[in-house]
């Protein structure tokens, strides 16, 4: 890996400030901020993982989900949630959820993951940009996510102010392999397609 980067570096032609920026060296001098604002599109990808332990309850998309335990986390756990918003934020070229949300911050400790959602989409529309679709997908053993699936999905839709035609939500188990698969952990995945306004 590391060889085959160095004889990239290394072609004829490319300075090393160019090859080393990973967004603009196709594009000659423009620099990345400029040519991030001129992107008519924009692909994000989030992933999250909980633990799950008896006592907590279970929240997914802001639905709260019957189930013999739930997330340990600092905020309600929501893990389809934070992953949204790390998508959103990914495609925006932002830090993390973590880094924009820091726990040690009053102003989000004890937040709901709503408040995240919401502030994640304020961030999206000051860029310019508006939701063109997502498609997310949750692994949990347990419980079966069908009968909550659209009210999940209606509520993701809503707190994003996109259309439910445009947002996707998948639900599958883990085959009851390591913690995802023995009823341990709860993770999802999100990829999202901004679309300049
Ligand atoms: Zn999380």
């Amino acid at each position: 890996m590391s060889s085959s980067l160095y004889q990239f570096k290394k072609e004829p032609g490319l300075s090393i400030s160019a090859a080393s920026t990973t967004a603009t060296h196709v594009d000659g001098p423009t620099t990345s901020s400029k040519a991030s604002k001129t992107l008519p599109f924009r692909v994000g990808h989030g992933f999250d993982l909980h633990r799950l332990e008896p006592g907590y309850p279970l929240i997914i998309g802001g639905i709260d989900v019957p189930h013999d335990r739930g997330c340990e986390a600092h905020s309600d756990g929501d893990v389809l949630l934070h992953c949204v918003v790390d998508a959103i934020l990914g495609a925006l070229g932002l830090p993390d959820i973590g880094q924009i949300f820091p726990d040690s911050d009053p102003k989000w400790k004890g937040a709901p993951s709503s408040v995240f959602i919401k502030e994640a989409v304020r961030l999206m529309h000051e860029a310019g940009y508006e939701i063109g679709n997502l498609d997310a997908t949750l692994i949990l053993q347990r419980p079966k996510l069908s009968p909550l699936k659209e009210s999940i999905r209606a509520n993701l839709s809503e707190l994003l102010g996109a259309d439910p035609s445009v947002v996707n939500l998948k639900a599958k188990t883990h085959e009851k392999v390591d913690s995802l698969g023995e009823n341990r952990s709860i993770a999802a995945h999100t990829v999202v397609l901004l679309m300049k306004k």
